[in-house]
């Protein structure tokens, strides 16, 4: 009797072993799902100073800098969009001409770092085969989007140089609206109305006709509802929005409608949900007021401003910003997995992904750098995704899209 129960109670313990994962054992394997899938991060920002003594990509460097080749090594974050991003500015020539100039500015720093700089450590790709060839190869794997269409005037020629100098995403508007179509956040500084256009303009259409033959694939993020639903009902091919989060979770006028979603997902696109604190859940009014407060204390009217900040200056803020920080936590990886489960859930695993934001304002409790791009894939495997699906979030969709993009341009009569 004695030696049957003992033996029952072994075969319990047995069977517990087999079934129940220790903590330990499921950190094990998030670890090698992290390193066998391919990891794309859709939005990486740089300074004009990149690819310098000032920002050089080996050199992990002063805070605003989040990601360089040895943090997406030690994170296992294997390719990254980076972005050619210039904010919008006057329309008028001389307006156009600094904004294309800026733009070539950092098509000439990815550029220099891929082909001069470190070729043996990270190339640049063209198409969704290179980043597969490129990541096989062992090296990390640098692709370049273009966030708002300023830089083109109203030049749909500057297109085709675009996509020469290797940009396979364009995003039509930034924070205002332009030519082009309405962005989700008028400038209000500019006394912009709401709405300029009603949606995507006559030359937005043709810009995007004109990307869908090169082969670029069109960016929503940034614009208005109206103009990110004409985008979508103008392209014949897949539509990303590259850094967005899901109005459904939490209503910013930078996040996703579910229409928006909905119809993303009908033109079999992706959209990549973004760490960005402040679109995830709503910042404390605290913080908000502590931030203005500082922001008026040391000058910086807008984002960029704060690159601007030198010696004692930088120290004072980075001092203050830190304290803000510890008092209010930013939203967390948690945060980020709740909008990817919400979008999971309306449009299927098949059309989300992942996008920091790093450099230009993302970065999240967990994932504040590329060295803890770890902590989503930890976070996907304890919420049940598996390593299909987790591949597919964190860059088989996107590579899909931009492979679908690619063929549709082949197609079409350049
Ligand atoms: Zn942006």
């Amino acid at each position: 009797m004695r030696t049957l129960a003992l033996s029952f109670a072994l075969s319990l313990m047995a069977l517990n072993s087999a079934t129940a994962e220790t903590t330990q054992d499921m950190i094990e394997r998030a670890r090698g799902i992290h390193q066998r899938v391919i990891t794309v991060d859709t939005h990486v920002d740089i300074p004009p100073n990149f690819a310098t003594d000032a920002y050089d990509p080996m050199k992990p460097g002063p805070r605003g800098q989040q990601v360089h080749i040895p943090t997406m090594i030690e994170g296992g974050l294997d390719a990254t969009f980076i972005i050619v991003f210039v904010g919008q500015g006057p329309r008028t020539t001389a307006g156009y001409a600094k904004a294309l100039s800026d733009s070539f500015v950092k098509f000439a720093a990815i550029h220099r770092v891929t082909a001069d700089m470190y070729p043996d450590q990270i190339e640049l790709a063209r198409t969704a085969d290179d980043v597969r060839r490129i990541d096989t190869a062992g090296k990390k794997v640098a692709l370049i989007g273009m966030e708002n269409g300023y830089p083109m005037g109203k030049d749909l020629r500057l297109l085709d140089q675009f996509y020469d100098y290797g940009a396979r995403y364009f995003g039509l508007i930034h924070t205002g609206h332009n030519d082009l179509g309405d962005s989700s956040v008028p400038n209000r500084r500019r006394g912009e109305p709401e709405e300029e256009h009603g949606g995507l303009t006559d030359l937005g259409r043709q810009v995007v006709q004109r990307l869908n033959e090169l082969g670029i694939m069109v960016d929503v993020s940034h614009a208005s509802k109206q103009t990110s639903l004409d985008i979508i009902a103008e392209s014949e091919a897949p539509v990303i929005a590259s850094h967005s989060s899901l109005k459904g979770i939490y209503d910013h006028p930078r996040n996703m409608s579910d229409e928006e979603l909905m119809a993303i997902k009908g033109s079999n696109g992706v959209v990549q949900v973004v760490a960005f604190d402040s679109y995830l859940r709503a910042v404390p009014q605290g913080k908000q007021d502590a931030i203005a407060n500082l922001w008026k204390e040391m000058g910086i009217k807008s984002f960029g401003d704060f690159r601007k900040l030198a010696g004692d200056d930088l120290n004072t803020y980075d001092a203050q910003m830190s304290e803000i920080e510890l008092a209010y936590p930013r939203a967390g990886v948690k945060d980020l997995a709740d909008h990817i489960d919400y979008a999971v859930g309306k449009v299927g695993i098949e059309h989300v992904g992942i996008a920091s934001d790093f450099n230009g304002g993302g970065g999240i409790e967990g994932w504040s750098d590329a060295s803890e791009t770890f902590n989503v894939t930890l976070e996907l495997v304890q919420r049940g995704y598996t390593e299909k699906q987790i591949a597919k979030l964190w860059g088989g969709n996107l590579l899909r899209v931009l492979a679908d993009v690619e063929a549709h341009a082949k197609s079409a009569d350049k």
